[in-house]
């Protein structure tokens, strides 16, 4: 079977078995640019909590949370874990809106899906996952999330060599799937389902997996 064959196959299992995942849990594109720097390391009820004190603070928006001390913003992170680096991480953001576009967050969303990467990646504290997770969820362009899941999956399946990093395992899914955000949304937020509780680190449970004989 060819790659994109099993590429195939691993979707439609996953999606028969777990159904619609409804990601990203983020209400607007400001909040899922939050929210991904905000679950670097972190669970997500633990981000949900962070962002819940931000909306009660009023200040889950761009301009307002542009104004807000630094230590201010830590304190309400907190429970995402390493506040105060997330909270660096959140300002190089919005500083970077603010300069590049003048705070017009449709206009730093809706450029070109390449230089919007390119962009993101510029800013201290955002790598690939994190970029790519914004230009899919926030900015709704067709960019395949690569994740520790992604890469665990692939490579028990003999899909990819232990070694391949994240543009070669990303190639992988663009090369063999049509350029589809609703697709690569599904796909990313399915195989997380699957890494989460099936595919563990140690003791996968391969005979429960709806991957298993694949
Ligand atoms: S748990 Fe087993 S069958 Fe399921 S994805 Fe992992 S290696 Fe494959």
């Amino acid at each position: 079977m060819g790659s994109g064959e099993m590429l195939r196959q691993i979707y439609q299992r996953l999606y028969d078995h777990f159904g619609p995942q409804h990601w990203w849990p983020g209400e607007t594109p400001f909040e899922v640019l939050v929210g991904a720097i905000l679950t670097q390391n972190a669970n997500w009820q633990n981000v949900e909590k962070a962002i819940a004190n931000l909306r009660d603070a009023g200040v889950l928006d761009l301009e307002k949370m542009s104004e807000l001390p630094p230590d201010l913003l830590a304190g309400y992170i907190r429970p995402s874990g390493y506040y105060n680096i997330k909270a660096g991480r959140l300002r190089n953001l919005l500083a970077h809106i603010n300069q590049a576009h003048g705070g017009d967050l449709d206009a730093f969303l809706g450029q070109d899906a390449a230089v919007l990467r390119e962009e993101l990646l510029s800013i201290r504290g955002i790598g690939p996952e994190t970029a790519d997770s914004m230009i899919l969820y926030a900015a709704q362009k067709p960019v395949f999330v690569v994740d520790a899941y992604t890469h665990r999956i692939l490579s028990r399946h003999d899909l990819i060599a232990e070694d391949y990093g994240y543009q070669e395992i990303q190639e992988l899914f663009t090369d063999n799937l049509a350029e589809d955000v609703a697709l690569f949304n599904e796909y990313h937020a399915l195989l997380v389902r699957t890494g989460k509780e099936y595919c563990r680190k140690s003791a996968p449970r391969c005979d429960r997996c709806p991957l298993r004989g694949l």
